[in-house]
């Protein structure tokens, strides 16, 4: 065997990122086992860490750029080792640096637009509230029930905007009192957080907070999981406390109190995914699941991989943003585990995995025959 002599000077700067818990791993590789990854092709967090261990890592390999924080390694490993945000600390360096291996360059642009227009798809910040025309939609103000927050993605975005017209729909009918920050909402930074580049989270995360405070905001509703991880988990590290609320969490809520009538039949075949910023990161299972139980006519089936299994979309961890070549999209193989239980309709909650399985959903050739739907899609339809 080889024998590799460790170079402490890169060894000095993991560790300065925040890569100490490395040393901790004692190789048993339990990580891979677990990791989506290894379903569509060879991927090694276990050698990941062993390079890192002796100073080793490559800042130009596009190893390092792969892990999409599923969540799924760190509750195998025996260690307790924390594998998410080690492996971050590593895209650090390449941030602090500027080295991008070619399927990340997408991330220049992207924080040069959270930079200017607080969005990371290179949006007019005066056009964020532009999804909400002709909708009754109030502007936050003190004393709101609460603030309805609906991210980026559902602000911009063509498909997901009907996710955001869908929950101001249902929010109306059950006589909600929220509002919107309209232009003057930022990104919640979580994505370009887990790219490495912790002093544009840093930027992003205070803009939000100084806005929040201003306008007397108590409670946050959130229809993103990854909106919905940091301000609750994250946002914290600012010594700020809101109350944050997923739209499963407060539509379960409303249909609860009998805010929500269910009036309509939905008569088809379900599957759920859940999205691992709110199931395995957050242990939110049962909320999403128990609406679609209570709609009448609709029928709910598992697929293989679910709860705490659930199978990642490969959308986090900045992933959303960089080039994942066909033949290795996770969720690929997640379209086809729905089509294998029949499912007429793939429902999940996160707008990360809705722009994947609808990618996806294109590219297979039997992919039509399950639609994609948020949850407040469906339940608009019943109410
Ligand atoms: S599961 Fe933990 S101890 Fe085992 S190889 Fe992975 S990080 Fe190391
Ligand atoms: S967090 Fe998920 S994607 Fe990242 S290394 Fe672990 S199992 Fe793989």
């Amino acid at each position: 065997m080889e024998t590799v002599a460790p170079i402490n000077e890169i060894i000095d700067v993991i560790k300065e990122s925040g890569g100490d818990a490395f040393k901790f791993c004692y190789q048993c590789g339990l990580c891979d086992t677990v990791c989506p990854w290894n379903r569509v092709r060879d991927f090694s967090m276990r050698k990941i860490i062993r390079e890192a261990t002796f100073g080793l890592t490559e800042i130009e390999s596009e190893e390092m750029w792969r892990c999409t924080t599923c969540g799924n390694c760190p509750r195998q490993c025996p260690r307790g080792v924390e594998i998410i945000e080690a492996g971050v600390s590593l895209r650090r360096i390449s941030t602090e640096y500027g080295v991008f291996p070619s399927p990340v360059t997408p991330v220049r642009g992207v924080s040069a637009s959270l930079l200017g227009k607080g969005n990371p798809l290179g949006e007019d910040r005066e056009k964020r509230a532009d999804w909400a025309n002709g909708l009754s939609v109030k502007t936050f103000t003190a004393g709101m029930e609460i603030l309805y927050f609906p991210g980026c993605y559902l602000c911009y975005d063509p498909r997901l905007k009907k996710v955001a017209r869908a929950t101001v729909d249902i929010l109306n009918r059950a006589g909600v009192d929220f509002g919107i920050l309209g232009t003057r909402e930022n990104c919640c930074g979580e994505s370009i957080r887990k790219t490495g580049d912790e002093e544009l989270f840093k930027r992003l995360a205070k803009e939000n907070i100084k806005t929040f405070v201003e306008n007397e905001v108590n409670r946050i509703l959130v229809s993103s999981p990854h909106c919905y991880h940091t301000f609750k988990n994250e946002y914290s590290e600012f010594r700020v406390n809101f109350e944050v609320v997923h739209i499963s969490q407060y539509l379960f809520e409303l249909i609860d109190e009998g805010r929500l009538e269910l009036s309509g039949e939905y008569g088809k075949k379900v599957t759920y995914h859940d999205p691992c910023y709110l199931g395995r990161h957050n242990g939110l299972y049962d909320e999403p699941r128990e609406i679609l139980k209570k709609i009448p006519g609709l029928e709910l089936t598992e697929m293989v991989d679910a709860l705490e299994d659930s199978f990642c979309c490969g959308g986090g961890g900045g992933r959303i943003w960089m080039e994942t070549v066909k033949g290795e999209r996770f969720s690929d193989l997640r379209i086809r585990q729905a089509l294998d239980v029949g499912a007429e309709v793939l429902a999940t909650s996160c707008p990360y995995c809705i722009t994947h399985f609808e990618e996806s959903r294109l590219a297979l050739e039997d992919g039509e025959a399950t639609e994609i739907k948020d949850i407040t899609e469906i339940l608009q339809e019943v109410i």
